[in-house]
């Protein structure tokens, strides 16, 4: 229907979250009639992104050098792990102003049937930062989905046998069961990360 180069654009864009065939023909025709520096800092950024940014070799959170923001702040509370899914959700956290530790991001959660093991994830990592000793209390703040409940779990099991000295706990309840930290307001996740129990 299109010449090649229209449809291997739209074929690129159709692999992108929330984007259905439709829509990626309407951006792949926007682009065209778009201007050619526009199409070029959009292909340039994306380039960029993916050259520049990479995992921080201690938390796992996105990072332009070898560690991220966050760790190499002196100011943040080293002694106080928060573990999340996603980098967007350190963001989310971040947002509540609540919270002066570090993190761990995990990169996803456990999901047996889609093939997400413990393997899968930074969870022999994060215990062999616990275990290197020097952190005081572990917050397990996966998304209140059943897959980020179970990982939840998993590491609170986990810690308690490597590290039982450590304090591990969840956000309280309040949060929205089923949805992903990153659409709880502010508010509310500040408040969860206040009232955090031990698990
Ligand atoms: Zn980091």
């Amino acid at each position: 229907m299109y010449a090649p180069p229209i449809q291997r654009l739209i074929a690129e864009l159709s692999k992108l979250p929330g984007v259905g065939s439709r829509t990626a023909q309407r951006l792949a025709f926007h682009l065209l009639r778009g201007s050619d520096e526009d199409a070029r800092a959009l292909a340039d950024a994306i380039r960029e992104v993916k050259e520049r940014i990479g995992l921080c070799e201690v938390c796992y959170n996105l990072a332009d050098g070898p560690t991220c923001r966050i760790c190499a702040d002196e100011r943040r509370d080293p002694e106080l792990i928060c573990v999340v899914e996603e980098p967007s959700d350190v963001i989310s956290i971040e947002r509540t102003h609540e919270f002066r530790g570090r993190y761990h991001v995990l990169g996803g959660a456990l999901s047996p049937i889609d093939g997400v093991d413990p393997e899968d994830l930074k969870i022999a990592e994060l215990y062999k930062r616990a275990q290197a000793g020097g952190v005081r209390e572990v917050v397990i703040a996966t998304n209140p989905t059943t897959t980020g409940e179970a990982t939840a779990l998993h590491i609170a099991t986990g810690l308690r046998e490597r590290v039982p000295g450590i304090a591990v706990t969840r956000l309280a309840s309040g949060l929205p069961v089923g949805a992903d930290l990153e659409y709880a307001d502010e508010l509310t996740l500040g408040r969860a990360l206040a009232g955090r129990r031990a698990v």
